[in-house]
């Protein structure tokens, strides 16, 4: 006797949308989330969209906001040597785009859609053990008898624990200090600036809400960075040499640091329990891959867990983890490619060198601003 068909655990962008995907197939599931749901929706995170994973909120039915808010971007600027240079990412990339709308907002729409279709999704019931052979969840309210267990808990959640898995790790020496402010975005596209005092990244989520981004070492504390400070090497970082450009500053009422890392375990499954999302991968922040990775595993899974319960065929779920982990590989590469190549790295000039010539050539080489449109937007899920 099992309580659910499928037991989710964590309501992170992974395990909402696999529980909505299965809904939609007609399979039961039970999301369990550690946190309340006030403070899921409040967490600042991702907020570039893929092209793939707007397509599939929008086939799905949970997309009204998305399509009504979502800023849709056709390119992205590189900005180095004090000088702008825009790579045409839809022209490039087959009319693909990405879409700028925040990882809180896809969350606060699964979240209404699951509750409002009175699908069972717990807050603050925290896993506390998962057991991949027999399939039981057990969490802070008692536990969970699942036929299949969905790990979406995140880098530290608890499932990664019962997946005997290799680890690959790389952890980058240095962070991202990120801040939100009431300042209407500088550009129409996202800059990725590389300036010899470090990386800088400027982005937005609304028409009034800027979302900017500096490479500070690793350790570094948030106290040390006053909101002037932080404007002022904005402003140094994203100059152009022609005095041509300049940040629209505001207030700032979101600030932290997010360390950078790339790290996989393989494989992604260990018998009932699938592994998706940050609780199997991490990739640092400068190919805005992280939550696009969780939609695509979930995809995947999902499509596996509908030929298994609808007529017993468990090829899709045999290959789950092999199929995941091409893409996760992809991405990991490009995410390492996009953040040595813009980052201040150790401060050799034969480095600097070497980055300064692989930029040069992707703003002149339309093969190479291929190659970076491509990831960027996404890879089809069949192509990767
Ligand atoms: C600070 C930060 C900033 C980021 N910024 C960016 C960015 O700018 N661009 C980008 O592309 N990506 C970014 N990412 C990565 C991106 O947000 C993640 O890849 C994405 O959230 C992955 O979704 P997920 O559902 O797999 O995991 P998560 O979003 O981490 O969701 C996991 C969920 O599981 C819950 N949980 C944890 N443990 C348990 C448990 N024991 N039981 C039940 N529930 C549990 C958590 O509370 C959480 O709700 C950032 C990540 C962090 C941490």
């Amino acid at each position: 006797m099992t309580d659910t068909q499928v037991g989710i655990v964590g309501a992170g962008p992974a395990g909402l949308l696999l529980g909505h995907l299965l809904a939609r197939l007609g399979i039961d599931s039970v999301v369990l989330e550690a946190r309340s749901r006030e403070y899921v929706e409040q967490r600042v995170r991702a907020g570039v969209l893929e092209q793939g994973t707007v397509d599939v909120l929008t086939e799905t039915g949970v997309a009204d906001r998305l399509q009504r808010e979502g800023m849709v971007h056709h390119g992205i600027e590189l900005r180095f040597g004090g000088a702008g240079h825009r790579v045409p990412l839809s022209d490039l990339a087959a009319g693909r785009a990405i879409t700028v709308y925040g990882q809180q907002e896809v969350v606060k729409d699964l979240i209404a859609a699951r509750l409002d279709a009175g699908l069972p999704l717990e807050f603050e019931a925290g896993a506390t053990e998962v057991d991949a052979e027999v399939g039981i969840v057990r969490h802070e309210g008692g536990e969970l008898r699942c036929e299949v267990i969905a790990g979406c808990d995140g880098f530290h959640g608890v499932s990664r624990a019962a997946v005997p898995a290799q680890v690959f790790e790389r952890v980058y020496p240095f962070a991202w200090l990120g801040i939100l402010a009431h300042a209407a975005p500088s550009s129409e596209e996202l800059i990725y600036t590389h300036h010899e005092r470090g990386f800088a990244l400027h982005s937005m989520r609304s028409p009034s809400v800027t979302r900017n981004y500096l490479q500070v070492p690793p350790d570094e504390d948030i106290e040390d960075w006053p909101d002037e400070r932080i404007w002022a090497e904005l402003q140094t970082r994203m100059a152009l040499a022609d005095g041509s450009f300049s940040l629209n500053e505001g207030e700032i009422f979101e600030k932290g640091i997010a360390p950078m890392r790339s790290f996989v375990a393989e494989p992604m499954r260990h018998g009932r329990l699938f592994l998706a999302g940050d609780a199997a991968h991490i990739v640092p922040a400068t190919g805005a891959k992280g939550l696009n990775l969780a939609v695509a595993d979930v995809r995947v899974l999902a499509r596996g867990l509908g030929a298994y319960f609808d007529h017993g065929d468990e090829r899709g779920l045999d290959g789950y983890s092999e199929r995941c982990l091409r893409r996760v590989w992809r991405v990991q590469h490009f995410s390492w490619w996009m953040t040595q190549m813009l980052h201040r790295l150790t401060g050799d000039p034969f480095e600097a060198k070497l980055q300064r010539s692989q930029l040069e050539y992707v703003v002149r080489s339309e093969a190479a601003a291929r190659t970076l449109a491509e990831n960027y937007v996404g890879l089809e899920l069949e192509d990767a």
